[in-house]
């Protein structure tokens, strides 16, 4: 099986490397690809942070207008190629067909947005700001910059960042997830065909090492991440000892609050959703489901049965609600949290382990769990599980619920179900997460909104989307200019 190219200066390049890895079908360990890794990939950063500085000299003279063309461009492709690029993130991630053609038209959404570049980075004048003098500031691109992904979102991360920094004039390198590289690799056969110069993206595979040299590269000017808090912090800390801007999304453990005057068989289903919609693999999954003054036990039968009734299968076939987990790891590391939960004194309400799927009986599935009373004082309320888990905690006030929001490490996502105004306004003011949703259970941001993660689930100032994204791929040049008058002159 061949091992996967880079992309480097415009063309397909066998990488220096001699180690791979095999990259895997989770949901019948089917071998798709090998993909380069290893210290020897550090050689490969360095030619394209080469090219990537050509690239950048060039392309940063291009008129802004002309610069979004490509985007337009880029927005039709993606468009075009939507189901099969839907198929291969399917095949690498394990994702239902509607969670891998829902993550392309968030990319799509994004390169919209960005196709805003040309008044999005308006700079400011002011004339006279002294007398015969005139100040205005300006933005302009930092260089080469480089975006390093996880594996839950194949296709979209990258377009968290890759339309405005091209946009605003920047050259881009990523280094997908080394478990799921097969997408960018198509991704990046479609930005082959744009009017772009050689260089201005690239994309080199691997892992830490490859990570490393980006981070320790001085011709890179900019870092955006995605991916775990403990691998979110180190790249935020070396990046930015190394001088460079580091926006870096990490990890969550997302709380989501029921109310009694909630629509509860609405609110239920929403929940359900986001607990196991991509097996739970997702950022803004509600991991943590706490109901208020539920005496009778309303929501709590809600919840079982529209969890109960999920099928889980493979990802393309019609009717399959939630797919596998990504390795079989993963799926010993749930199954072993699951039971970490149960030792601390939760019961199982639904007990998704050892599920087994007909014809793919080698897939890493895992149905969906419900652990009831799970302890709060003990570890694995604080854990991200990233799987397809609910823990369902019962409290009597909304004081009490707040509380326990705001006490965690992460602060990705907050949600509220209520049928009440100022509960709703109440939590929205007070919850400590950057991601707030009423009676909303993935509150992701669409791309005019900056994904604000708070406390361990970001590290930096401007995040990706949007305006943010502007900011943070351009630098602010003020110029104050005094131009005396010398039509007042005789000649
Ligand atoms: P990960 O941190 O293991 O890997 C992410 C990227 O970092 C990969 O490209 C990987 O090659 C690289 N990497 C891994 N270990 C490294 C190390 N020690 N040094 C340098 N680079 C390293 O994350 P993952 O398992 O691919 O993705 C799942 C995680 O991402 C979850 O924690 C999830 O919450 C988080 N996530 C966060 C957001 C967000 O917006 N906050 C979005 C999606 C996923």
């Amino acid at each position: 099986m061949n091992v996967l190219k880079n992309y480097i200066n415009g063309t397909w390049q066998q990488s220096g490397a001699t180690e791979s890895l095999n990259v895997v079908n989770p949901a019948n360990q089917n071998v798709l690809a090998k993909v380069p890794f290893g210290p020897e990939t550090m050689k490969d950063v360095q030619s394209a942070v080469q090219s990537a500085q050509s690239a950048y000299l060039e392309w940063r003279n291009v008129p802004v207008m002309k610069r979004v063309q490509v985007l337009y461009h880029l927005k039709s492709l993606l468009e075009k190629n939507k189901e099969e690029l839907a198929r291969i993130i399917t095949q690498e991630s394990g994702k239902t067909k509607g969670e891998s053609f829902g993550e392309i038209q968030r990319a799509i959404e994004n390169v919209e947005v960005a196709c805003g570049t040309p008044m999005l980075m308006a700079g400011d004048v002011i004339e006279d700001i002294a007398t015969g003098i005139d100040e205005m500031m300006v933005r302009q691109p930092l260089g080469v910059t480089a975006c390093i992904t996880p594996f839950n979102f194949p296709s979209m991360i990258v377009f968290w960042f890759l339309p405005y920094a091209i946009a605003t004039g920047n050259a881009f390198i990523v280094k997908p997830s080394e478990k799921v590289p097969l997408t960018m690799v198509k991704l990046f056969e479609l930005f082959h065909e744009l009017d772009l110069p050689k260089g201005l993206l690239s994309m080199v595979h691997g892992g830490k090492d490859t990570v490393d040299a980006l981070l320790d590269h001085e011709q890179i000017k900019a870092i955006s991440f995605v991916g775990s808090t403990p691998v979110a912090r180190y790249i935020y800390a070396r990046g930015t000892a190394n001088g460079k801007r580091v926006q870096a999304q990490g990890g969550a453990k997302n709380p989501i609050v029921i109310l009694p005057d909630a629509d509860i068989e609405m609110s239920t289903k929403i929940i359900a959703d986001s607990v196991y919609g991509c097996a739970g693999q997702r950022c803004l999954a509600a991991s943590t489901v706490i109901t208020v003054n539920d005496g009778k036990g309303e929501v709590k039968d809600a919840l079982y049965e529209s969890v109960k009734s999920r099928t889980t299968g493979y990802g393309w076939d019609n009717g399959t609600d939630m797919g596998p987990v990504i390795t079989p790891e993963s799926k010993k590391r749930i199954e072993g949290l699951i039971q970490k939960g149960l030792d601390e004194g939760a019961n199982l309400l639904i007990d998704g382990r050892n599920a087994k799927v007909s014809g793919y009986e080698k897939g890493n599935f895992i149905a969906p769990t419900i652990l009831e009373n799970v302890a709060t004082d003990r570890e694995l309320i604080r854990t991200e599980i990233f799987g397809p888990v609910m823990s369902l905690l019962a409290m009597q006030t909304v004081d009490e619920a707040l509380s326990f929001v705001n006490s965690g490490n992460y602060g990705n996502m907050a949600c509220l179900f209520t049928g009440s105004g100022a509960s709703a306004r109440r939590f929205r003011n007070e919850a400590d997460a950057g991601n707030i949703g009423i009676n909303i259970g993935v509150a992701a941001p669409m791309a005019q909104f900056p994904f604000s993660g708070w406390k361990d689930s970001f590290f930096g100032d401007l995040h990706g989307q949007g305006k943010h994204a502007i900011e943070f791929f351009t630098q602010t040049k003020v110029i104050i200019e005094r131009w005396p008058n010398i039509w007042s002159r005789k000649f």
